[in-house]
């Protein structure tokens, strides 16, 4: 209907999509075609979804049901191959996704790089890539060296902006997950422990509907301790990745705020007892800030506080950027950092920056249009 309100389908649940389904008068089995139609397909609207009957799909629209998938706005691709896309939401406003295309070593954890590339058969040329997804327009949390914070928090995206974002990139790259492998990091913009409800949902929808395993994904926490205690119950889930970016609560304070609310001790503590599966391990992440956490006696506290974790550690050397009062260390420096942990036994990678010429590499997501 002309001018009519349009709202999604896309973040229905199933069980969701099986009311609307009944409310329309159409048995039941037309749920699990909608729900084929959203998430397996990836289709854009209701009017692609051939499986449903014409009657139906006319019915649905001139409700004001469209599947609703998010418009890409902008693309922008570096020299490495790392795309970053701005994708518009409804409301006009905007977050950005990234594609990494071979990853960036950190999200497999174990540093490696994929083999040469290879032409698949549905002629994409790559066969491994990492999506990096957001869960909020802006972020909250305000850590001092990261770029998302200058925007402040605008809003949770819903599970449905979530997964939207995941399926129109699949899209662009004309994605088979049958035949590609492809990773999920929640490590775009914003705090998906501060989405929680939204974030699992999306999660449950990636894997129970687009077909991701959860074993291929990846979550990033700040620290937000009730919520990893949360987190560790889920039957699904991803893997967790545990902002740390200092080795003391006095520099923690000084770079992350949040450490204010939850500081070491707890953001510990919940790791300590979080429930890991077989075989895996909790991530840390760790920004190397130019004279202010890259010490080698920063590095012996880091192994302090890791003692008795099953840990692998995750290096970031400073993504530098307008109005970020931090520099970068020496590769040198990251090196020796490095070392120091690998020699008491924690497995740790130096993350390689992705797609930095394009504004695309972590702490880089603000939204930036040239
Ligand atoms: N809010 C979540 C996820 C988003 S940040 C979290 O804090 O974990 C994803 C990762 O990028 C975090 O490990 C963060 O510490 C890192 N990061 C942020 N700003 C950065 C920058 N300028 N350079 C390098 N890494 C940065």
């Amino acid at each position: 209907m002309a001018g009519q309100k349009q709202s999604a389908l896309l973040g229905h649940s199933f069980q969701e999509l099986r009311v609307v389904v009944e409310e329309f008068g159409q048995p039941d089995y037309r749920a699990r075609q909608l729900f084929e139609a959203i998430y397996r397909q990836r289709l854009a609207t209701v009017d692609q979804a051939s499986t449903l009957p014409q009657s139906m799909r006319e019915r649905l629209k001139s409700s004001g049901l469209e599947i609703g998938l998010p418009k890409i706005e902008k693309r922008f691709e570096s020299i490495d191959g790392t795309v970053r896309y701005l994708i518009l939401l409804a409301d006009g406003q905007s977050v950005e996704t990234v594609w990494m295309p071979e990853g960036d070593g950190g999200e497999a954890g174990d540093g490696s790089d994929s083999g040469p590339e290879q032409e698949t058969a549905s002629g994409a040329t790559f066969d491994r890539a990492t999506l990096c997804v957001s869960s909020q327009v802006g972020c909250a949390v305000n850590c001092q060296f990261c770029l998302t914070a200058q925007l402040g928090i605008k809003r949770n995206l819903t599970a449905g902006e979530i997964v939207g974002q995941v399926i129109a990139v699949l899209n662009d790259h004309r994605v088979d997950l049958e035949r590609q492998r492809m990773n999920i990091v929640f490590m775009g913009m914003g705090e998906p422990f501060l989405n929680y409800e939204n974030f699992i949902k999306a999660v449950r929808l990636l894997v129970e509907g687009v077909g991701f395993s959860e074993s291929r994904m990846t979550v990033s926490t700040a620290g937000i301790v009730p919520r990893i205690e949360d987190f560790g119950k889920e039957t699904i889930r991803p893997k967790l990745a545990i902002s740390l970016n200092a080795s003391n609560d006095e520099v923690r304070e000084r770079v992350m705020p949040i450490n204010r609310k939850w500081n070491l001790a707890a953001l510990l503590g919940a790791a300590r007892r979080f429930p890991l599966r077989n075989r895996e391990r909790l991530t840390f992440e760790y920004v190397l800030l130019e004279g202010v956490n890259d010490s080698p006696q920063h590095a012996r506290e880091v192994v302090s506080l890791l003692q008795g974790i099953r840990a692998k550690v995750n290096l970031i050397a400073l993504n530098s950027g307008p109005g970020i009062s931090f520099n970068t260390p020496s590769d040198i420096c990251v090196q020796s950092f490095q070392r120091l942990l690998i020699e008491a036994g924690i497995p740790t990678f130096v993350r390689r920056p992705r797609g930095r010429d394009i504004y695309a590499a972590c702490g880089q997501l603000k939204r930036t249009v040239a």
